[in-house]
């Protein structure tokens, strides 16, 4: 088997946060804890959970645009926790991220050509202007705009089309890993299938492995090889897509995959709707033992005493349910 690219170990990420009130105390809010996975190259893993589960504070952590409290992010033998901004610096151009919002991720007084050409004029100092604006054309027509686009300004272009042009400033350095950030959330249903399909391309193109950050299962069902489920910070659950699909073992998994909208109304379901009374506890007053059993319809007495450990259930797939046995 081949050794991941990018392994990480533990990781952890906490928040200060100041309450409210004139003599409000600051408390440590766990927004990612204890979290491991490794990636391959080519693959994309599909991070899943509710606003506020994590999910996207992982994400910034493995690419230390956030720095986590503990645990390790190793990449091409080093942990990149352990290095200074000027360290991290030769390592910025394979390890790129998408964000949600395309318009507001893009700066508004540079122009187009000037923001996808940008990392060039940072990691590749040997190209002359000539060689850059070669680079920034080619780049711009494979993501599906027309190279002459690149004398306009971001506000100039439609959600999808600054999708394409964040696309295209991160894949210039032609990266080994992108952490796409709730890509296509913000745009319709039909410019989300486009940029799917474009993100499905490159990597087929070039092997950039892509962390797949998303609320939506059905996209990430579209998008991924393998699926991890986040709650309130911690994994519950991590499997080979079609065996998560097909034989998931976590409850919260199990809502989530039975609250996905079948394409045909014909066909019939897997099953019932799984419906989660209550909201998501407050991340700075998380449940004892298991995070989830406020919500869980299965919870007996031993989950408000004991955090379940993540198990083994073969073929890459583990869940963290003291229950999970029982639940075929
Ligand atoms: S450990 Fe208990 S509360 Fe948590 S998911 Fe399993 S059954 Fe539900």
């Amino acid at each position: 088997m081949n050794p991941p690219l990018l392994s990480v170990r533990r990781l952890s990420i906490q928040y200060s946060v100041r309450q409210s009130g004139l003599f409000g105390r600051t408390r440590q809010l766990q927004a990612v804890d204890d979290v491991s996975f490794d990636l391959m190259p080519g693959e994309t893993l599909g991070i899943v959970g509710e606003t506020g589960c994590g999910k996207s504070s992982l994400g910034k952590g493995v690419l230390q645009l956030v720095r986590p409290s503990a645990g390790q992010v190793l990449w091409q033998g080093r942990d990149l926790c352990q290095l200074s901004p000027q360290q991290l610096k030769p390592f910025r151009k394979d390890l790129q991220i998408i964000f949600q919002d395309p318009l507001s991720s893009l700066n508004p007084r540079m122009t187009v050509g000037e923001i996808v050409g940008e990392p060039l004029e940072l990691h590749a100092p040997e190209l002359d202007t000539s060689g850059r604006e070669r680079a920034v054309d080619a780049m711009l027509e494979r993501v599906g705009l027309r190279a002459e686009m690149k004398r306009r300004y971001p506000n100039e272009f439609s959600g999808g089309q600054c999708q394409r042009i964040s696309i295209a400033r991160a894949m210039i350095m032609q990266p080994r890993v992108i952490v796409c950030d709730e890509p296509v959330s913000a745009l319709d249903v039909s410019i989300q299938a486009q940029i799917c399909n474009l993100l499905r391309e490159l990597q087929r193109d070039t092997g950039v492995a892509l962390l797949f950050i998303s609320h939506d299962l059905s996209i990430v069902r579209y998008m991924s090889h393998r699926v991890m489920i986040m709650y309130l910070g911690r994994v519950m659950e991590t499997a080979p897509r079609e065996h998560f699909f097909g034989a998931a073992r976590h409850p919260y998994s199990r809502a989530l995959i039975s609250a996905v909208p079948q394409p045909d109304p014909d066909q019939p379901t897997a099953g019932p709707v799984i419906t989660l009374d209550g909201d998501l506890p407050s991340p700075l007053d998380p449940p004892s033992g298991c995070v989830f059993r406020t919500r869980c319809p299965h919870a007996i007495p031993l989950c408000a005493g004991q955090p379940p450990a993540l198990e083994s259930f073969g073929q890459d797939h583990e869940a963290a349910c003291h229950r999970a046995r029982e639940l075929q």
